[in-house]
């Protein structure tokens, strides 16, 4: 309520000469500004016809302005929906379809070439911040009124990563925001003294409701990169505070030799997420910048689930505590809460949880309990004080020759080996075995030297016979999505002969 002050402020645009050759115009931001351009950007869709309920769909780059957009979505109670800069003309068509926006915003060839469904009015939105949406603001005072929404009523669709198949719209409420928000800014101690530096992308729950709702709900200041580069992170360090990453966001960190600590002096919290962070990132990680890691756990579906403490020991190879506030079961496949120590899918209920998967009614009952709780689809085990590790997801558990093979597991003795950057484990037909246990090893840059034999023995000290891969590959590189997350339905579909 009632506008912001220019004295703080939110968002500076890099200053140096980006990878892409562009030179940034290191803009800065205050409150003040976010708010004037939000709120006239909500008059432009306000006069597009956009109200409380309606669908805003935007597949924009990463700028100050597309955070105004968002802004002045959530201020006029509509529904922001953002979709991965990286899909196709075909790929957006779907998006559209399902989700008949009242508006799409995008890039100017993209709208240009974009037959928009019927009732759809379009707007561009370039990675400079102009565009039709921008020119249309001009001259017209900010919408002033915040629309009244309940907690319960969706604020935002956001498609999940699609790392196991076709994206789900994950309907997420004001309430769930609010509340993953606060109880994130208490736990991580976000305040307006912070400093984001942040590289994250903002059409994933990672970047737009972890990194920037804290930011913005706490007053801080983000050091707003277009895309993460190992070079413009390095340069910023020294003055942030906070920086939130993926785990190959830290691999590409570790790879250049200007990361040290001298560097981040003013450092106080390095957060990952969205995907396991090996053993070997987290400890080379520590000694060279003297920082641990604190690693966390959260789902599209949920905003944070668990994390590891921000005072207190952060374990590597575990996701922490759950979240105060909500409810967290381990259970078997009928559901019966299993003892602390045990493997089972992982289950909760709480204010963080979503409303369901926009019009899949029954893909939404399907992944929650009678009782209201909600099956991640992933499994973990618990320690006798609550900390979680998670296991694998269900989907991906093999079973070879009548034995269950939990992957992350095997990737965990295999990412010892030096050389081995990250590995993806998972099973194809076989045989005899019925699945069959294949390893996919990213070596790392520069190591010719890795020999699938000679890893395999070494495996064969720790692991049983029937968890050792059958076949090892070693690759340059393992397909990732754009969260960095390892596609092993790739994989597994391109490997899918090794064994016939
Ligand atoms: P899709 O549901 O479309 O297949 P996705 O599950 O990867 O994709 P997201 O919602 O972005 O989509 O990711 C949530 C998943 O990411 C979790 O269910 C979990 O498997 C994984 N994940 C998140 N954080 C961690 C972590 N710290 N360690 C291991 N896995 C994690
Ligand atoms: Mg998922």
């Amino acid at each position: 309520p009632g506008a912001p002050s220019d004295a703080r402020v939110a968002l500076r645009t890099d200053t140096g000469r980006t990878d892409t050759g562009r030179t940034d115009r290191g803009r800065t931001w205050t409150y003040a500004d976010l708010w004037r351009t939000a709120g006239r950007m909500a008059h432009v869709l306000h006069e597009a016809g956009v109200g409380p309920g309606n669908r805003v769909a935007v597949q924009v780059a990463k700028s100050p302005e597309a955070v105004c957009l968002y802004l002045a979505v959530l201020q006029l109670g509509a529904i922001y929906l953002p979709l991965n800069t990286a899909y196709t003309l075909a790929e957006l068509r779907y998006f559209l379809d399902d989700a008949e926006p009242a508006v799409f915003v995008g890039q100017t060839p993209v709208v240009g070439d974009l037959v928009p469904p019927a009732g759809c009015r379009t707007f561009t939105l370039d990675p400079d911040g102009e565009g039709t949406v921008t020119a249309a603001c001009h001259g017209r005072p900010p919408w002033e009124r915040v629309a009244e929404v309940s907690p319960d009523e969706v604020a935002a669709i956001l498609y999940t990563s699609g790392t196991t198949g076709r994206p789900k719209g994950a309907m997420i409420s004001h309430g769930n925001l609010a509340f993953g928000t606060r109880t994130l800014n208490a736990l991580w101690g976000i305040s307006e003294a912070d400093v984001l530096l942040h590289a994250l992308p903002i059409f994933h729950a990672h970047g737009l409701f972890i990194a920037l709702n804290s930011m913005l709900y706490a007053g801080a200041s983000s050091v707003f990169l277009p895309k993460f580069t190992a070079n413009a992170v390095i340069e910023h360090l020294p003055h942030s505070t906070v920086f939130m990453g993926v785990p190959t966001l830290y691999t590409r960190l570790l790879a250049d030799p200007r990361l040290a600590r001298e560097r981040c002096g003013t450092m106080r919290l390095f957060t990952c997420g969205s995907a396991p962070l090996s053993r070997e990132i987290f400890e080379a990680f520590e000694a060279r910048t003297g920082h641990r890691i604190l690693e966390r756990y959260g789902m599209t579906e949920t905003t944070i689930i668990a994390s590891n403490p921000l005072d207190g020991e952060r374990l590597p190879g575990t996701v922490g505590y759950p979240l105060p506030g909500l409810e967290v079961r381990v259970v078997d496949a009928a559901g019966q809460p299993q003892p602390a120590g045990t493997v089972g899918g992982l289950e909760l209920r709480g204010p963080n949880v979503f409303k369901g998967y926009w019009r899949m009614p029954e893909k939404t009952a399907a992944e929650f309990r009678p009782d209201g709780f909600f099956m991640t689809g992933d499994l973990a085990r618990a320690a006798p004080d609550g900390r979680l590790s998670l296991v694998s997801r269900a989907k991906e558990i093999i079973i070879s020759g009548g034995y269950n093979v939990y992957p992350r597991e095997v990737e965990i003795v295999l990412n010892r080996i030096e050389g081995v950057s990250e590995t993806a484990v998972f099973g194809v037909p076989h045989p005899d075995f019925g699945e069959g246990v294949v390893a996919a090893v990213e070596r790392q840059p520069g190591c010719e030297s890795l020999d699938p034999a000679a890893m395999l023995a070494r495996a064969a000290r720790e692991l049983a016979g029937y968890k050792l891969p059958k076949a090892l590959i070693v690759q340059d590189a393992l397909p990732r999505n754009a969260m960095g997350k390892v596609l092993k339905n790739e994989l597994s579909s391109l490997h899918k002969d090794v064994f016939r």
